[in-house]
């Protein structure tokens, strides 16, 4: 994967939850899917956090504090992809 794809996908996982949430404005959402399209890795991810969110949005699970959707995240290793472009 090259550097550009790189920062496409940081671009991208950095607005996944507002995307999953259908917050963002139709053209970025366009963005994301062409993204998407060609991007394995980021399909993944984004498969992997609708998971999450579900498990989070559960009725059982109302008002999960922000560390345990962390720890969720971490156990995830959704980390990998959330840190900064070296
Ligand atoms: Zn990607």
């Amino acid at each position: 994967m090259n550097d550009h794809d790189r920062k496409n996908c940081k671009a991208l996982l950095g607005t996944l939850s507002e995307y999953i949430d259908g917050e963002l404005p139709a053209e970025l959402c366009a963005e994301i899917e062409k993204h998407l399209e060609g991007c394995e890795n980021c399909r993944v991810v984004l498969n992997t956090t609708r998971r999450t969110i579900d498990l989070v949005h559960a009725p059982a699970d109302e008002g999960v504090p922000d560390d345990v959707r962390e720890r969720l995240f971490k156990r995830l290793n959704l980390d990998d992809y959330l840190r900064p472009i070296k």
